[in-house]
């Protein structure tokens, strides 16, 4: 079969995160592509603490599916339901597909419009600007990196960090962790392991007084939660209810398409592969995903496909520290301050990440006034 053959095939991409907006892009041309996703934008997850703390970052690292995605169909909403040949939306529409990727990652509560999301990024630094004493719940990478981003541009704010493990940033190794907690002691954030916060505050004058679970009190002006978003709840009312694992991830083969599925294909955060979930592996899964989709839709040989083998050992895992330190935790070695800074922390990989979806790394003021 020629490529006329797969311009004729229906493909539908659920989830316009890191993995799902560049398999649209990358796809878009051979095929009819339908992008499904909740908001009108593009956002890279791991530039949000910085646009908290200035909110112009977004300008770049929150960009609009339609500039990377001219030539397929954009449909704006949740998608609620999968059978054997269409998906369902929140809004009623039924899709039909002749491969389907899921590419939906975690539940984050975005807003609908990037216009939106840019002012949301203006209230959350007036919220840190207008505070004296932040709370921030969770010791994870967001509220690690966010503790770090407000230690260095408002070192006179008091910032306590409260999380319910023995250490913070779990996912990478103990050491890793402990650099962090140096770190975050050095700028004056009070950390408080092992506890939980009790978010019913109750107001003393000005300031809310929480309550940990070892009954310690916090008094804080505002707080942040940042702790981990569920995956893939809404994927037990579908058809694909039986390939999902005990956590609610949908389990792959190697070649990325969905345990017992031959047209469904599922990357990045939302497969049980054994790795740590870090976006440049969700872009690798949606590398080997659309070689797949190309070679089935042009009718190539099935023993030809693509396959992903999982990272082994510690995989590479980068964690900024304010505007020009960071951890790293690389495969032989563990390091902490300028050199992951100079890595990740100054650009956070915008400008990269642009560059992938084929935009420029900058952006000049008339494409970012929305
Ligand atoms: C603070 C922080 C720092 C990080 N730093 C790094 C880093 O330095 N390097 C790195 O590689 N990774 C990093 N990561 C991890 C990285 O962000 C994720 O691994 C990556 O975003 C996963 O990509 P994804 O496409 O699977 O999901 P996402 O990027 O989360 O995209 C999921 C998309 O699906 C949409 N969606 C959800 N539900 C539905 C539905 N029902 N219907 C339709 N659409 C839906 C969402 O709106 C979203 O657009 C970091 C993460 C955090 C939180």
């Amino acid at each position: 079969m020629g490529p006329e053959a797969s311009d004729n095939k229906r493909v539908v991409v659920v989830g316009g995160g890191i993995a799902g907006g560049f398999m649209a892009k990358e796809l878009q041309f051979g095929a009819h592509v339908t992008l499904i996703d909740p908001k009108d934008f593009f956002e890279i997850p791991w530039a949000n603490l910085r646009a908290m703390v200035e909110p112009s970052f977004a300008e770049r690292s929150v960009f609009n599916h339609t500039e990377y995605f001219p030539n397929g169909r954009l449909v704006i909403s949740h998608v609620v339901s999968i059978n054997k040949s269409e998906v369902v939306t929140a809004d009623g529409e039924c899709i039909p597909y002749d491969y389907l990727a899921v590419a939906t990652g975690h539940e984050e509560p975005y807003p609908k419009t990037r216009a939106e999301r840019l002012k949301q990024y203006e209230a959350e630094h007036e919220k840190i600007k207008a505070s004296s004493s932040i709370l921030i719940v969770g010791g994870g990478p967001t509220g690690v990196e966010l503790a770090g981003e407000i230690a260095v541009d408002f070192p006179e704010k008091k910032v306590t960090l409260v999380h319910k493990g023995s250490r913070l940033l779990e996912f990478v190794n103990a050491k890793a962790s402990t650099k962090a907690l140096d770190w975050l002691i050095s700028k004056k954030v009070e950390v408080l392991l092992e506890q939980t916060v009790d978010l019913n505050s109750v107001l003393d004058g000005e300031k809310a007084t929480y309550q940990t679970s070892k009954g310690e009190t916090i008094a804080a002006d505002c707080h942040f939660l940042c702790i981990g978003k569920p995956v893939g709840s809404w994927l037990r009312e579908t058809v694909l209810k039986d390939s999902l694992d005990s956590r609610g991830r949908l389990m792959v083969e190697e070649t990325l398409q969905v345990k017992g599925r031959k047209n469904v294909f599922a990357v990045g955060d939302i497969t049980d592969i054994k790795e740590m979930k870090q976006g440049y592996l969700a872009r690798k899964h949606a590398e080997a995903a659309i070689k797949n989709i190309k070679l089935l839709m042009s009718g190539g040989d099935e023993s030809k496909m693509a396959t992903y083998k999982p990272s082994k050992g510690a995989g590479l895992a980068l964690v900024s520290l304010g505007r020009k330190e960071g951890v790293a935790q690389l495969p032989f070695m563990t390091i902490s301050g300028c050199l992951p800074g100079l890595i990740k922390s100054r650009d956070l990989f915008v400008g990269k990440t642009r560059k992938t979806m084929g935009l420029t790394p900058q952006t000049s003021k008339a494409k970012t006034s929305n």
